[in-house]
């Protein structure tokens, strides 16, 4: 081990993470010290910032080398930054740091795809890039639910379902960079579900947010006299439902409610039971802004009755909205011990 590379392994160990999300892009000093039982994120993040996320490339460039300068100089913070982490929605290299793919609504990254490169040329620090489900996946395996196994599933339950897979310590990219697509593995043979991404019956349009708003549409149009739960979740238009009034009906005891979100924990496990088969994952982590509404109990058991394998861990997310930079920081980090020993 050269000298750089021991010095990066000590305790001064610190990256930049960047998330680009949407609306905001998120940045932060993350410090990648050996972890302990009790740590949260509040301990490993230094330095919070979030901007609103630029409209154009060069808006754009400019906001990230202006936090990752002010992060750089952060008062109080002792420790040399080493490495800069970008998480990031599309389809990403992360050998090349580039932007290959559909960058959802973030449209104009496609014209910074070698966002490395065009990175490093503004600030003197190697920068990595990675896709922000498998970033969010790394933050969790380093420093969040995940610590202390090395083959983990993350899926992440919003408006669709994304996913991050570790095994035997390594993220998982596959040969187009594209795997863990985990939403759009099929769970129907039927033609009752249209995912967005132009298939029929992916896992995503049952166990999303979305999901779990179709199947109260379908319960309450299948249920006779379910006017009562119409009026608990405060909608006429049976099309109309959505996932908040659902979760508030069950909330508040509407038996039909509550038969609707047992049923989005069955859709959530289907998925889940087949992708234990395929990748025998140590640990389960379930993160996202559906998260809080799952009973981990009950949809850890479904999951189970599913799976050939042994009974699997799954546990919720610990580093929030945090994940994705997190994880960024580490695999930059990562990176650059890997470089200073060439
Ligand atoms: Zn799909």
């Amino acid at each position: 081990m050269t000298q750089s590379s021991k010095a990066l392994l000590d305790n001064n160990r610190i990256a930049i993470g960047i998330d680009i999300g949407g609306t905001k892009v998120s940045a932060a000093r993350v410090i990648a010290a050996p972890t302990h039982p009790g740590q949260n994120a509040a301990d490993c993040v230094q330095g919070f910032i979030k901007q609103p996320t630029p409209t154009n490339p060069e808006d754009f460039l400019a906001t990230l080398t202006q936090m990752i300068q002010a992060l750089s100089t952060l008062e109080g913070g002792a420790m040399e930054v080493v490495a800069v982490g970008i998480a990031t929605a599309g389809i990403v290299d992360p050998v090349a740091g580039s932007i290959l793919g559909s960058t959802g609504n973030i449209p104009f990254l496609r014209q910074i795809s070698q966002l490395k490169t065009l990175l490093e040329s503004k600030v003197s620090l190697p920068v990595t890039v990675e896709n922000d489900a498998n970033a969010a996946a790394y933050g969790e395996y380093k420093q969040g639910a995940g610590r202390g196994v090395s083959d983990l599933l993350m899926i992440t339950l919003g408006t669709g379902v994304g996913g991050g897979i570790i095994l035997n310590s390594q993220l998982v990219h596959g040969g187009h960079c594209a795997a863990a697509e985990v939403g759009h593995i099929a769970v129907s043979m039927s033609r009752e579900r249209l995912c967005t991404c132009g298939k029929w019956g992916c896992w995503e349009a049952y166990a999303s947010g979305t999901g779990l708003a179709l199947t109260a549409q379908s319960l309450l149009r299948a249920t006779p006299n379910a006017t009562a739960s119409r009026v608990m979740m405060g909608q006429n238009n049976i099309l109309e439902v959505n996932t908040h009034q659902v979760i508030e009906a069950a909330e508040e005891g509407d038996p039909l409610a509550l038969k609707i979100l047992s049923v989005w924990h069955e859709h959530i496990a289907t998925g889940l039971g087949s992708l234990i088969n395929v990748l025998d994952p140590g640990v389960i982590v379930i993160g996202g802004g559906m998260a809080p509404f799952v009973n981990l109990e009950r949809l850890t058991q479904l999951t189970n009755e599913r799976a050939m394998l042994p009974p699997v861990d799954l546990r919720l997310a610990q580093l929030g909205n945090h994940a994705g930079l997190v994880g960024a920081a580490h695999l930059a980090l990562e990176a650059a011990v890997v470089a200073s020993r060439v």
